[in-house]
């Protein structure tokens, strides 16, 4: 380690530039931490990349984008999301009543915006590109990472090592990072697949998100800029395949049928992809020198737009800590930093992915009379009690106890 030339020596090293990674970077930026950035590429530029996801940004995240420079380039790509619809399709009794959800009932901002995950990934990029004391370093892959007492040592596959004081793995569910710091994961499967695509429609959208609740798992449409809707549509393996396989005319009179119309004639859709789902959280957010956020650290089925919302808000919370500890001079790897960041996660982390495993399997797991019933009385209450919903609706958007400062409206 001591051989290393200076110029190899940074505060912060970050394995993965998705959307985490590089919100990571960006917003320890803020403060003069010297970061550096590993992948295979940094966002896009324009090339069409496979990935037809769409992410629904809620409120939270996007005043964190506000807060890092970007929401204004993101802001032409992006669709307000006003309304959020929940209907329950599982024809099970007793039946639930739809519910809707209605962001000025909360004040005057929508609940978030939607946007292509490519596009964004692109715009953090193309952010991180311009900082000054963040280095990007395209390699094939970070082959290894060694947590030492008084730093981390992170090679790439091509490259020569560099060290850093805190090493922030943002690399996906399987986490180099993760397995370096030696942190045990607890994960499991769906017997589910999303299929993710866009597609346009002949009817206005009036900026609604409607989550269908169907037996084999919740299908989205999440609004888009010109009239088109992002899909999230869940099935056994074995239906997405067929649905896969289908040439557009066919898979658009199945999609159809499974919205009921509701968006008019269904015109281009995009090229289709699929996801099979599954479900990780690791048994601890820390160790060592590294520290886990969003992919790397929790993967949950794509219910309630919770995902990639839950990987800012750990992004924004360890450059809280980080940049804190930078101005009081203190090693923004030490332990203590580790130790606060995976208590302060804890709590929302394990919270979200226990509430969204329990709303998929209750789709999923066969008829449960007392279950279904339970669900029916719940919406009920919340349709009947405003101050009910309010606190339903704000705590779906973010957790209303330790959000990091970067997550406020300024
Ligand atoms: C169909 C679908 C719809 C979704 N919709 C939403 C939504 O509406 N809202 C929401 O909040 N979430 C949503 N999610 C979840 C969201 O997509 C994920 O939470 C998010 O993309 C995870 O981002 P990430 O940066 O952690 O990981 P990734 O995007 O997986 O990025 C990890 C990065 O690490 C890099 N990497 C991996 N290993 C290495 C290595 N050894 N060295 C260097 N780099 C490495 C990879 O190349 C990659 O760029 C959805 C998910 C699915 C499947």
């Amino acid at each position: 380690m001591g051989d290393l030339p200076a110029e190899n020596d940074f505060d912060v090293a970050i394995i993965g530039a998705g959307a985490a990674g590089l919100a990571t970077a960006c917003a320890m930026a803020l403060e003069d931490l010297n970061i550096i950035c590993f992948d295979k590429t940094f966002g896009f530029d324009g090339q069409k990349t496979g990935d037809t996801r769409t992410i629904a940004l809620l409120q939270n995240s996007v005043y964190l984008l506000q807060n890092l420079g970007v929401w204004e380039d993101c802001l032409p790509f992006a669709e307000p999301l006003n309304i959020m619809k929940v209907i329950d399709d599982t024809g099970r009794f007793p039946p639930v009543p739809d519910a809707s959800f209605d962001a000025s009932e909360l004040g005057t901002d929508p609940f978030g915006y939607n946007i292509a995950n490519d596009r964004l990934v692109s715009i953090l990029a193309q952010h991180a590109r311009r900082t000054p004391n963040i280095t990007l370093f395209e390699t094939d892959h970070v082959a290894h990472i060694e947590n030492l007492a008084t730093k981390a040592i992170v090679t790439p596959f091509e490259g020569q090592p560099v060290t850093a004081s805190l090493v922030v793995g943002a690399d996906g569910a399987n986490s180099l990072a993760r397995r370096s710091a030696d942190i045990t994961t607890t994960d499991w499967s769906y017997n589910q697949t999303a299929i993710a695509c866009w597609f346009s429609h002949s009817l206005p959208h009036k900026n609604i998100s409607t989550e269908f609740h169907r037996t084999s798992g919740p299908l989205v449409l999440v609004p888009m800029q010109g009239n088109k809707c992002g899909l999230v549509w869940v099935e056994t393996p074995e239906q997405a395949k067929r649905l896969l396989a289908l040439d557009e005319k066919g898979f658009k009179q199945h999609l159809n049928d499974a919205i009921h119309g509701t968006l008019g004639e269904l015109l281009d859709v995009s090229k289709r992809s699929s996801f099979p789902l599954s479900g990780l959280v690791a048994n601890r957010f820390g160790k060592g020198r590294t520290v886990l956020v969003s992919h790397a650290a929790h993967v949950l089925p794509p219910i309630g737009a919770q995902g990639l919302n839950l990987g800012l808000r750990d992004a924004a919370m360890i450059a809280d800590i980080a940049c804190k500890a930078h101005i009081r001079a203190m090693d923004p790897g030490g332990a203590e930093i580790i130790a606060q960041y995976d208590e302060l996660r804890r709590a929302d982390i394990m919270s979200r992915t226990f509430t969204v495993d329990f709303l998929n399997r209750s789709l999923i797991d066969g008829w449960f009379p007392p279950l279904q019933a339970t669900r029916a009385i719940g919406v009920q209450l919340l349709k009947l009690i405003p101050p009910l919903r309010k606190a339903v609706m704000r705590e779906g958007i973010a957790p209303q106890n330790n959000l990091p400062p970067l997550m406020h409206s300024r």
